[in-house]
């Protein structure tokens, strides 16, 4: 299927890796211009050429912390227009919500809700004026089916869905949508730390807890960056201008529901 995007821009957040990655990599190989964002810069050039070398689109780096108004100035400086945007950033470390303070409530509302919306902000109403616009904010299925050690991400990312659920209804008319992409498990770094904190609770092995994870989801495996790489670009093509507001789970049917 020809996704219909070749010659567009995206701004890929938090993209140097892991599903960021994924989503860059996928669009770039529709023929769309991106620029990614990572804070350590080395391993974001090595991505850019990485993706360049294998797609033969522009691919700008941004190095940058994306969750301070700074990082997000610069990657609009790089894209002030982009038809395209995906939200990205690190997720918040598991914990106890008894050792949390209000700094780190403070932390992860910034990077995995305030961050999304301010560049919904700086981008939608160009997005409208032009008539065509897809974004896509990467959160967690932690949003349907939250986990305990992460309440910060649950708390943070179920508010970004719920201003999502409100504004993306005021742009489509404008063939400009924005939807939610809830990753269940994808073997990514991000991953594999959960793993590894729940080997240092329990002393069992992280790899131990890796398997059992992987052989207890339906699919008995977990998913790749380039699956979830896929789905974000088809989400992002001219042929979903009718889809807005929808929290589009992909977790190798771990979520137990109907709906
Ligand atoms: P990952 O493999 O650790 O990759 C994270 C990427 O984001 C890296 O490129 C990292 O580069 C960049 N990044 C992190 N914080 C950033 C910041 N403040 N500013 C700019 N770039 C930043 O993680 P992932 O698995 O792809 O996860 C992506 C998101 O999906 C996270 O929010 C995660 O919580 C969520 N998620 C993942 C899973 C999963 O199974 N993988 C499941 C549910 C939800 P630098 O460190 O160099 O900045």
């Amino acid at each position: 299927m020809d996704l219909g995007i070749r010659g567009r821009s995206a701004i890929v957040c938090a993209a140097s890796k892991g599903l960021g990655k994924g989503c860059a990599t996928a669009l770039a190989e529709e023929g769309v211009n991106v620029v990614i964002t990572a804070r350590s810069e080395d391993v974001l050039e090595a991505t850019a050429k990485e993706i360049r070398d294998r797609t033969g689109v522009n691919v700008t780096p941004v190095a940058g912390d994306i969750t301070t108004e700074a990082g997000r100035r610069a990657a609009l400086a790089a894209c002030p227009d982009p038809d395209i945007l995906v939200n990205n950033a690190g997720g918040p470390p598991p914990g106890n919500f008894r050792d949390w303070t209000r700094d780190d409530w403070i932390k992860a509302l910034d990077a995995n809700m305030i961050t999304a919306i301010e560049l919904i902000k700086a981008t939608v109403d160009g997005m409208m004026d032009r008539g065509f616009g897809r974004i896509v904010n990467i959160t967690s299925q932690s949003v349907k089916q939250p986990i305990d050690i992460l309440g910060l991400s649950n708390g943070a990312r179920a508010g970004l869905h719920g201003f999502v659920a409100g504004v993306s209804r005021t742009t489509v008319h404008r063939n400009v949508t924005i939807n939610n992409l809830l990753p269940g498990p994808f073997d990514t770094d991000r991953l594999n730390s959960g793993f590894a904190f729940r080997a240092q609770k329990d002393g069992r092995p992280a790899a131990e807890h890796k398997a059992e994870a992987a052989a207890s989801n339906p699919s008995g495996r977990f998913g790749t960056a380039d699956e979830f790489g896929r789905v974000c670009a088809f989400m992002c093509s001219v042929h979903t201008g009718y889809m807005t507001g929808q929290n589009v789970l992909l977790d190798g049917g771990a979520y137990p529901g109907t709906f």
